[in-house]
């Protein structure tokens, strides 16, 4: 503890500049608390407040005063429209360089001067918990000892618990320690507001969701939807393509792809590389917030599968051509397959890399077959992808006589 003399300069000092960023309250607080409670306080416990903060201030405005109206400390603050019934004005006026200045505790002319400027909508979270600090220096208080997440720190609060999932904000201004030096003045008992809220509320679900195509890689998936009533501006639609098993709602470690669109789209196809790739795959949409805070996501899951080639079209077949093939073949193989035969007595039923083709390509789509068994024979056909996938087969019995 300092001197009673040095204390006494350090409290009128800090009445003096009650700075939103301002440390002064460094060593002066008792152990047992933080806070810092000089008052006076305001009779009766509603403070009045008149305000000249434009329209876009209104949300940042509201949540400051019902961070203080809920605190559970027997003061309010209650918005009165006409400033000579007013005990505190909020307005834009000197902050000294900082965002925001307020005297502190029951005086006349309380003010809470604000930065002049506008208000972004993503900065009005900011700006509620800035002024809901000033609101604190009108009740009576002065900079706490920083630490805990205290509205009352001169600085930015530090410590604070930052929410895992988007669009939520921390909105417990008010620490325990700045409710009990609000209590101390005014009596009651603390009352904790919860830890986070939504910057917005989640937008409505999207309608009609209808998941269409996607089983093959000519027909891409397509999703379509109907934007429903009440979407606020910057809502979009979220599409995500993940690896099958993240279908029963996972994180997004196994994203693969997937777009965001305006909700007025009304339909997304999946121009991705995914939508190249054979597999299963599960498909996602949802709409967000400007926030980024959704509705529950509508899942599809979707197998793609290749398609096999048409088999090969078969022409006439003659018996020993020349001196080196035992048959040679007409063909009409589909674009960029190649032939593969099997040349047994059983016919083949299907298609097993591992065995030898036993024909090579002349001239003219024709083919030359070798190593057909004497006796009746069977010739089976398949025309085989680049990627291995073959047809279905097609036959011909033939019976190879001896070599004349
Ligand atoms: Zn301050």
């Amino acid at each position: 503890m300092p001197t009673d003399r040095a204390y006494r300069v350090l409290v009128l000092l800090r009445r003096l500049a009650v700075a939103f960023g301002l440390v002064l309250a460094v060593g002066i607080a008792t152990p047992s608390q933080a806070y810092e409670a000089p008052g006076p306080r305001w009779p009766g416990t509603t403070i009045r407040y008149f305000e000249t903060l434009p329209k876009s201030y209104d949300w940042s405005l509201k949540k400051a005063t019902q961070a203080w109206n809920r605190s559970g400390a027997k003061v309010k603050f209650r918005k009165v429209k006409s400033r000579s019934k007013a005990q505190v004005v909020v307005r834009f006026g000197d902050t000294h360089g900082y965002g925001g200045y307020a005297s502190i505790g029951r005086q006349r002319g309380a003010y809470v001067h604000l930065v002049r400027g506008k208000l972004r909508v993503e900065d009005r979270a900011y700006t509620g918990r800035l002024i809901a600090h000033e609101f604190g220096h009108v009740v009576g208080l002065d900079h706490a000892r920083p630490g805990g997440c205290k509205l009352m720190e001169a600085g930015w609060p530090t410590d604070c618990r930052e929410p895992a999932q988007q669009g939520l904000y921390n909105c417990r201004w008010l620490a325990k320690d700045d409710i009990r030096g609000a209590v101390k003045l005014y009596g009651g008992r603390v009352r904790l507001s919860k830890l986070f809220c939504p910057q917005e509320q989640k937008p409505p679900q999207l309608q009609d969701v209808r998941f269409s195509g996607g089983d093959t890689v000519d027909s891409p998936l397509t999703v379509s939807w109907t934007a429903p009533k009440g979407v606020r501006t910057g809502s979009q639609v979220e599409i995500g393509v993940y690896e099958a098993s993240v279908c029963h709602g996972g994180t997004s470690d196994n994203r693969y792809g997937g777009a965001v669109v305006p909700v007025g789209a009304q339909r997304w196809v999946d121009d991705s590389y995914v939508a190249q790739e054979n597999g299963t795959y599960c498909y996602e949409v949802r709409i967000v917030n400007r926030w980024g805070l959704g509705a529950s996501p509508i899942r599809q899951q979707v197998t793609r599968a290749a398609v096999p080639p048409a088999p090969p079209v078969i022409g006439g077949i003659v018996e020993y051509p020349d001196d080196y093939y035992d048959y040679s073949v007409e063909v009409t193989l589909p674009g960029n397959a190649s032939l593969h035969v099997d040349a047994a007595q059983q016919c083949t039923t299907s298609y097993d890399p591992s065995r030898w083709s036993m024909a090579e390509p002349l001239q003219d789509g024709r083919w030359g077959l070798y190593d057909v068994p004497i006796g009746p024979a069977c010739l089976t056909f398949y025309a085989v992808d680049g990627d291995g996938l073959a047809s279905a087969p097609v036959t011909r019995q033939v019976v190879h006589s001896p070599r004349p």
